[in-house]
């Protein structure tokens, strides 16, 4: 073990990324250090197999959300992921998808930076572009758009103070709306509202890239009719590009 300045017990923390579902999308660098891993601090993932590549002893603590629904609020985890990485020398941090999207990775390194804790970034695949791409689904295509966002879906319904910029949506960008789906009717009813038309295209997909994937396609006026029930995770896009599923 490393030890620091004032000769206590540190070791290091990887902020990594375990992909959209399909185990198969995560990167060589994850797998490694989920192998070599003394403690793996995880939320809740689309694909836990995952866990099963864990050393023999390694120790599991889980500090899942689901969407909103923060099991742990997120200085505790922060103060989670310190406190083991003062006892173990390697601390893997454990997210779906890429730890920088929509993944408060910044802010569970930036709470480790003040402490003098080391740690790393491993980026995994997001699910905002692997979600689409398997269900058919292109994020850019040549001559239909030229750009994508993603965005957060877990502010639209904060009536007077919704941080979306709904104005700039106006463009054909292609959309991606991650933690949305329980707020499909209010996005639609807004995309309409600031000018899309109502047999604009756009799609659901629930539980990308794994055996249980579904897509639905519609229109922003009947989507939310064919697609409220699928089961989560779920994102939604929006755009030209869905024609080409
Ligand atoms: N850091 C993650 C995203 C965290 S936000 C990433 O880069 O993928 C969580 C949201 O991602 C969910 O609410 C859902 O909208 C979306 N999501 C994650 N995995 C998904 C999957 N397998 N299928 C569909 N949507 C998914």
């Amino acid at each position: 073990r490393r030890t620091n300045k004032r000769d206590e017990l540190m070791g290091k923390v990887y902020l990594t990324g375990a992909g959209p579902g399909d185990i198969e999308l995560m990167t060589l660098k994850s797998l490694r250090l989920i192998k070599e891993a003394d403690v793996i601090v995880y939320d809740r993932l689309a694909n836990p197999e995952i866990l099963k590549e864990a050393k023999d002893g390694c120790k599991f603590v889980y500090v899942g959300k689901e969407d909103s629904h923060h099991i742990l609020p997120q200085e505790e985890i922060n103060e989670v992921i310190y406190q083991n990485a003062l006892k173990y020398d390697s601390v893997v941090r454990l997210k779906g998808g890429d730890p920088f999207v929509f993944g408060r990775g910044g802010e569970e390194g930036i709470y480790l930076k003040e402490r003098s804790i080391k740690f790393e970034f491993i980026p995994g695949i997001t699910s905002a572009i692997a979600v689409p791409e398997y269900a058919g689904i292109p994020v850019t295509h040549r001559g239909v758009t030229v750009s994508f966002r993603v965005v957060t879906g877990h502010e639209a319904t904060n009536k007077n103070k919704s941080q979306i910029p709904w104005e700039n949506y106006k463009t054909d960008d292609t959309i991606v709306f991650l933690m949305g789906f329980h707020r499909l009717d209010k996005i639609t009813q807004k995309l309409i509202e600031i000018g899309k038309p109502k047999d604009h295209p756009i799609a659901v997909i629930s539980q990308g890239t794994t055996p249980n994937e579904k897509t639905v396609v519609g229109t922003l006026e009947n989507i939310y009719e064919k697609a409220k029930d699928l089961p989560t995770p779920a994102l939604i896009v929006v755009g030209e590009v869905v024609r080409l599923r």
